[in-house]
């Protein structure tokens, strides 16, 4: 049996003929075909859009309610077999890997919305529900879900990873838009957190302790989101800059002016060079800024006049409006597929995508130093940000079979983690942080770091909740 109490680099690897045999025994006969062994469906629920070692489970059980999740959970907490909730398997830092083996659980057949209140502006949904789903449900109600990473993964994945995306800067996050869930804990109970209500003084926040944890301290079977009113009006458009410096500049005025900018997004001149051959646009190849901005007619106008006016200030624009409803899509359906279109600079290539997140006031040195960086190493490397949040990501085109440009390149990665938390910053400041960026974590956090520890060895004594994740070994 693996000794995942002690520190998981104390821990036996997986036994596959003791205990996780007989888990996996019980689950066939329970789950039949919904429990999977396959070598391709294993791999595939180990792998994720990621540059780490593929480290696939010993099964795949499909759940289809929270009760079988709580069995499920149940029986691996009584035999200490590891246990991997799998949401859409796109998160980017080895999340699903499974170093010690055991029960990877996926969800995306739990993909009902419960309810949808539209009085109260929120919606109670199944973990497996995607946020296009989730979208294209409540779009008579005039109602919309903001949270939008680039893959549509599931509210469930989503909350577990804290993500957040282009509309971040005006409505927030998920640690934002989850107001409560249902969990099954590390041994097998199913507990509610938070609720209905907008705010509450009861206790503990255990809901916020959740979103974020991926997946280390329980399973989320439901949420309750937080819906807002579709607006009134949309506008938007793009606006070129001299240089990536003056791009920042500008969006670092817009966010200090406190102008309610909806989304205002980063893409370097090597990333628009990639859209422009991926989606077949015809951009200018030099740092630009996709903007959009939600409100009344005479609202957004002014909103967008605005900005102009401060991005000519740093030798930007003109600001170009894309007005009609399909020119928008199209722009922002080429920012969402960055990450495919970075591949064709380089269709040989491995990509290895890693995020931080900075205080705004430092995202121009940040990006700058960045890109210094990036020219010295000669890397093929496009920037594109969140930067309304000070949060940007870099996409590196590397052979990670040659030892050398991997150990370059990670080495990058560190660099770029560092600075970022010595200006005040993070290391990641969505994408999480996996079996990736465990080692930035002790700089970034800290003796808050071993508080952390004692939460988990609270909440999941025996360390089966996803180990090998988030904490870096002691
Ligand atoms: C092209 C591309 C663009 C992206 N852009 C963004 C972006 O802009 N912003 C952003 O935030 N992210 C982005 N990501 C990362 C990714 O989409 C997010 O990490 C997403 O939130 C993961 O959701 P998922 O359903 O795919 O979860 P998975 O990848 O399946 O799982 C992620 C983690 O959450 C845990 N987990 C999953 N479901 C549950 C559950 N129900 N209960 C408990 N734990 C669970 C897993 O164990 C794992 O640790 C991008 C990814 C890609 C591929």
């Amino acid at each position: 049996m693996p000794d995942l109490a002690k520190a998981p680099d104390e821990a036996l690897a997986v036994d596959t003929h003791g205990a996780t045999a007989a888990v996996i025994s019980k689950l066939k006969d329970r789950f039949q075909d919904r429990c999977a062994t396959s070598p391709a469906l294993r791999q595939q629920h180990g792998h994720t859009t990621t540059w780490l070692e593929n480290q696939p489970p010993d099964a795949v059980v499909f759940a289809e309610s929270t009760q079988e999740v709580a069995d499920v959970v149940r029986l691996c907490a009584e035999h200490k077999v590891p246990v991997i909730p799998f949401g859409a398997g796109s998160s980017l830092e080895g999340h699903l890997n499974a170093p010690f083996g055991g029960i990877s659980i996926d969800l995306s057949r739990m993909n009902a919305v419960l309810e949808v209140n539209d009085q109260d502006l929120d919606s109670r949904v199944q973990a497996g529900v995607t946020r296009k789903q989730l979208n294209s449900y409540i779009r008579d109600t005039g109602l919309f879900f903001p949270i939008d990473p680039g893959a549509d993964a599931t509210v469930g994945g989503m909350a577990a990873t804290r993500a957040s995306g282009t509309n971040a800067v005006r409505y927030g996050t998920m640690k934002d838009a989850v107001l409560g869930l249902t969990v099954v804990t590390a041994d097998g109970r199913i507990i509610k957190t938070g609720g209905r209500a907008r705010k509450s003084s009861a206790g503990y926040d255990l809901t916020r302790l959740y979103v974020g944890s991926e997946g280390t301290l329980g399973v989320i079977t439901e949420l309750t989101l937080r819906l807002h009113g579709q607006p009134e009006a949309i506008s938007g458009g793009i606006c070129t800059f001299p240089d990536i410096a003056a791009a920042c500049n500008a969006v670092i005025t817009t966010i200090q002016m406190g102008l309610p900018v909806a989304r205002i997004e980063l893409l370097d001149a090597m990333q628009i060079r990639a859209c422009n051959t991926y989606s077949k646009l015809d951009l200018a190849e030099t740092p630009t800024l996709f903007l959009e901005f939600h409100g009344s007619e005479a609202g957004v106008r002014e909103q967008s006049e605005t900005f102009s006016e401060i991005a000519g200030e740093f030798g930007g624009g003109p600001f170009k409006w894309a007005t009609a409803a399909e020119d928008r899509t199209r722009l922002w359906a080429a920012r969402h597929d960055a990450y495919w279109a970075g591949k064709t600079l380089n269709p040989e290539a491995d990509i290895m995508v890693t995020d931080v997140c900075v205080p705004i006031s430092r995202l121009a040195d940040c990006v700058a130093e960045t890109a210094e960086d990036i020219r010295t190493e000669g890397f093929l490397a496009p920037i594109v940000g969140h930067v309304g949040d000070g949060n940007f990501h870099v996409q590196i085109l590397v052979n990670l079979d040659d030892a050398e440009e991997r150990r370059r390149t990670e080495a990058f990665v560190g660099r770029l983690a560092l600075r970022a938390i010595d200006m005040g910053g993070t290391c990641t400041g969505e994408h999480g942080v996996g079996q990736g960026k465990q080692k930035y974590m002790a700089h970034e956090h800290g003796e808050a770091l071993d508080v952390m520890r004692s939460l988990k060895r609270a909440l999941d004594p025996d360390n089966i909740m996803n180990p090998g994740k988030i904490l870096p070994q002691s």
